[in-house]
Order: structure tokens, then C-alpha cells, then sequence
């Protein structure tokens, strides 16, 4: 496998180690990178320079031991390197982009691309914690036994459905993860409590003994299955009304990951025409976070309805 990297990624890491955000990274190697940074100008050929610019990157970037965790947690991942063609490391452009994706071309080869955000090397023991529950997404995505499919077959399932059942998806599998990576030793994303908390929330339709029984078989899984997850978000049980998405999903209209949402289907019809004029595809059914609702409603509270000012 080979290990890609987005140039925009090396050069805004190894500023930021040079703007003294990353610990133990010595001064007067500082001043060694910007002089040898000043001297690539001098290059007139553009493409020569940028190809330059990047291998100066690409050397600090590894003098600086960011390289490191992402070599060392690989390690720990056979299947990983074994299947993929190539890793691609880029840094996120969004809120909502970080995270490690599959992608198979028409030929059959694998790519995965990872997506970071720049502040994840600052620490080195929380980002070897972070890369560990990436990799255990793709080292799942490539293990036969596993049966991924990037498709969920959800028929019968309007779209507000179908969202909550993706994030359902979401949840059990970040729990096999996380428990799996309990159970070796190391620190998962969220504690156990969060994520029974979060099964409890989601399935709160279901008798408790089943929450938990249903968690702890989650939590204790060495082989998680595909097939397993897409019986378990399927129950048609609480996606028929589908108004409270699931606890840790995202806003539609902020796309912050939220653990508060508003009651949607209560929510004053001046507010539900203000925001549909702004978000014209979103209906009370898809949710809103508290923060949305409240700003909306100290909008609509100034604004007033515009038949009521005469
Ligand atoms: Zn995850
Ligand atoms: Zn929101």
C-alpha cells in the first residue's frame, strides 16, 4: 500500500509545527525550514518549484515525526495495507468531511482516502486514538467476513427515514469499533456509557432489557456483520415518525452533530415558512437542533410576520 498525501496537507502541517502549535519542535530547526523555504523561490520554473516546495514539506513533515502515527497505527492494520492500493491523507475542507472513506474504481482497485483536520496533530496520543477507529471503519469496509456494502437496501423508506436510518447505522457501528478498541487496550472515540446512553436514546421504543442486551452484544462483537446492522436500522419503530433524529447526527441546517433537538412538529408555522424560505427542501420532519430553533425564534419574534407590521 502505498501512502498518498494532498500537498495542501503537508505544507499547512508543517506550518503549523512551525508556528510552535505541535510540542517539542526546536527553534532554530524552525529557522532552518524558513530559510530553506525563502531559497525555493528562487526556482523559475513553476512546476520545478512546486515539486520542490513539496519534497522541503514532505522532509519536515517526516523530521517532525508526523508521519509517525499515521506508519505506526498502520501496522496494527494487515488487511488494510494488504487490500488497499493507496492511502490518500488530505486535510478537511468542511465541518463535516473528516473521516476515512473507500473508494473502488471500474478495475477493482481500492483507494481509501482519509480526511483530517489539522488540529488532530497536535496531539499525538488522541490522533493515533482517532486513526485506529478510522482505520477499523476501512479495515471493516475491506474484510470479506464483514460484507460491506456502500448501498443501504432500505425499500419502503421515505427519504427523513432513510437519513435516520443511516445514522443508525452510524451509531451500532462506532459502537463495534469502539468496543473492539476497548478490548485491546485502547481508548475509544466515546465511552461505553456514552454509547449505551446513545442505543437507549435511539431505540428508546424498544423494552430496556432489549437496549441493553442489544448493546452489549454490539459492544462485545469481534465480527460485526453488515447484514446484522441493516436488521437492526430497519425497524420500521421509530422511523415512522421519524422527527427525532438520532442523538450525535447532524443539524440539516447548521450540520453540527447535535444532542439536542427541538420538538419539530410543534414549532410555530411563521418559523417553519421562515426557515423552508431560507432551506426550501427542509420539512419539520428532518429535525432542528435547539440552537436553530432558538435562533430562528428570536427571528421570527424581531422580524414579526410581514402581514402583522400594517
Ligand atoms: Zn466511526
Ligand atoms: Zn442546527
Amino acid at each position: 500500500m502505498q501512502l498518498r498525501y494532498d500537498e495542501d496537507f503537508i505544507e499547512a502541517a508543517v506550518f503549523l509545527c512551525a508556528s510552535g502549535r505541535r510540542k517539542g519542535v526546536p527553534s532554530l530547526q524552525i529557522a532552518r525550514f524558513h530559510r530553506e523555504r525563502e531559497k525555493l523561490y528562487g526556482i523559475l520554473d513553476p512546476d520545478e518549484r512546486n515539486t520542490a516546495f513539496f519534497k522541503l514539506h514532505l522532509d519536515w513533515f517526516r523530521e517532525w515525526g508526523l508521519e509517525l502515527p499515521l506508519t505506526d497505527v498502520l501496522k496494527e492494520f494487515p488487511l488494510v495495507r494488504e487490500q488497499l492500493g493507496a492511502l490518500a491523507v488530505r486535510k478537511t475542507t468542511g465541518k463535516n468531511d473528516e473521516g476515512a472513506e473507500l473508494y473502488v474504481n471500474e478495475t477493482g482497485q481500492r483507494t481509501g482516502l482519509l480526511a483530517l483536520r489539522l488540529e488532530r496533530l497536535t496531539h499525538d496520543a488522541a490522533l493515533r486514538d482517532y486513526l485506529r477507529h478510522e482505520f477499523t471503519h476501512l479495515h471493516d469496509m475491506l474484510n470479506p467476513a464483514f460484507g460491506y456494502s456502500p448501498v443501504l437496501d432500505l425499500p419502503g423508506l421515505n427519504a427523513a427515514q432513510k437519513r435516520l436510518a443511516r445514522e443508525r447505522y452510524r451509531l451500532l457501528w462506532d459502537i463495534t469499533i469502539d468496543g473492539r478498541l476497548a478490548a485491546a487496550g485502547h481508548t475509544p472515540m466515546q465511552a461505553r456509557e456514552q454509547h449505551a446512553a446513545a442505543v437507549a436514546r435511539g431505540y428508546s421504543f424498544w423494552p430496556e432489557q432489549r437496549q441493553t442486551e442489544t448493546f452489549s452484544t454490539l459492544w462485545q462483537t469481534k465480527a460485526p456483520q453488515h447484514a446484522e446492522f441493516l436488521a437492526l436500522i430497519a425497524d420500521p419503530r421509530g422511523l415512522r415518525d421519524a422527527h427525532r433524529p438520532a442523538p450525535g447526527a447532524s443539524c440539516p441546517l447548521c450540520d453540527f452533530p447535535t444532542f439536542h433537538w427541538a420538538d419539530a412538529s410543534v414549532l410555530p408555522s411563521g418559523m417553519v415558512s421562515r426557515i423552508t424560505a431560507e432551506f426550501p427542501a427542509w420539512s419539520p420532519a428532518h429535525g432542528i437542533c435547539n440552537r436553530c430553533a432558538e435562533s430562528y425564534e428570536a427571528l421570527t419574534a424581531t422580524v414579526g410576520s410581514p402581514v402583522a407590521l400594517h
